[in-house]
């Protein structure tokens, strides 16, 4: 199908995408990558008269790392994030390859995710892990806030009309090498989330928990950060009675939904079993990198 009839700008300034949003309001809609917006516009699920191209801005393609943390432009695309070396990130290298296939990955940018709010994309689940804040623009000014603050509800953020994403802001980790696995269970190659399980751990040399955190997609409304799971995890040492104990604990977090890619039982399962699998493997790499 085609989409309606719209208008087209590519501004290139944030200044110039403030004015279009005033002048427009509700009938604009900002565009990113456009492989959310354009299949819901090719669907008629979405009929914006005016899309604003922010692909032209400078400064949001980028990232910056300092000691505090990575700063992720909103533009950086799921295959820039691919290809890049994410040393103290290792989640972001762990997470981008399963989101899609090639050609949405190299379309698609972070913070077009972020702003479409599936709550079974991937990008949600990975950052909620990595307890990142996003960045959020306007001509009034700049606000910060959580991803927890961020997502409300189904496809629905705190964005409000005349607002950008422009930046995710990742914390450093503090104490200890991170380690990272992404697992995801998918119908088929290139879909969404059946379930995604997201973690990340600090492990001191001794397998001692610094930080943890642990990100759900699927599981629930919006992407879920599963901290009953992670307040086990924290101060101990990784064994595998833990991580039995974490896995448990991983599969009564959420809520799913029954839906075409699963009952909501399964869902629950699959959490545990992921939970279970990637803490496994992390005990196993930490293992490998004590005995190397
Ligand atoms: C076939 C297919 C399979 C896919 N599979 C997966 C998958 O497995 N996992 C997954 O996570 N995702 C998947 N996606 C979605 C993909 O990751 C998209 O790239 C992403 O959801 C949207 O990013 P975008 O840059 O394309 O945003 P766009 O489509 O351009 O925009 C999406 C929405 O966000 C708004 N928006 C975009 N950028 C901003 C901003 N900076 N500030 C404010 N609002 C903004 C737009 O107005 C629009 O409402 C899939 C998409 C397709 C087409």
């Amino acid at each position: 199908m085609f989409p309606n009839a719209f208008e087209y700008y590519a501004p290139e300034t944030l200044d110039e995408v403030y004015g279009l949003l005033e002048q427009y309001g509700d009938e604009a809609k900002i565009l990113a990558g456009g492989q959310s917006l354009l299949p819901m516009m090719k669907l008629r699920l979405a009929a914006p008269s005016v899309l604003i191209d922010i692909g032209h801005l400078a400064n949001l393609s980028s990232t910056t790392e300092t000691a505090e943390g990575l700063t992720v432009g909103a533009l950086m695309r799921h295959k820039a994030i691919e290809t890049g070396h994410w040393q103290r990130y290792p989640l972001l290298g762990e997470t981008a390859p399963w989101i899609a296939d090639p050609l949405v990955r190299n379309r698609g940018t972070i913070g077009g995710a972020l702003a479409h709010a599936d709550p079974a994309a991937d990008w949600g689940a990975a950052l909620l892990a990595l307890n990142a804040s996003v960045e959020i623009e306007s001509r009034i000014g700049t606000r910060r806030m959580t991803l927890e603050e961020f997502f409300i509800d189904l496809y629905t953020t705190a964005l409000e009309p005349q607002e950008i994403l422009t930046r995710v802001v990742i914390p450093a980790p503090k104490t200890g090498e991170t380690f990272a696995r992404y697992l995801k269970l998918e119908r088929k190659v290139g879909d969404f989330a059946v379930v995604g399980v997201a973690i990340a751990v600090d492990l001191t040399s001794d397998g001692t928990i610094a930080n943890a955190g642990i990100g759900m997609a699927a599981m629930s409304g919006v992407p879920l950060a599963a901290h009953q799971t992670t307040s086990i995890l924290v101060g101990q040492h990784l064994t595998p009675a833990l991580i039995k104990e974490a896995s448990e604990s991983a599969c009564l977090e959420g809520d799913p939904q029954s839906d075409r890619r699963g009952s909501a039982e399964y869902k629950h399962s699959m959490a545990r079993i992921f939970v279970e699998r990637g803490l496994t493997q992390i005990l196993q790499q930490w293992r490998s990198t004590q005995s190397a």
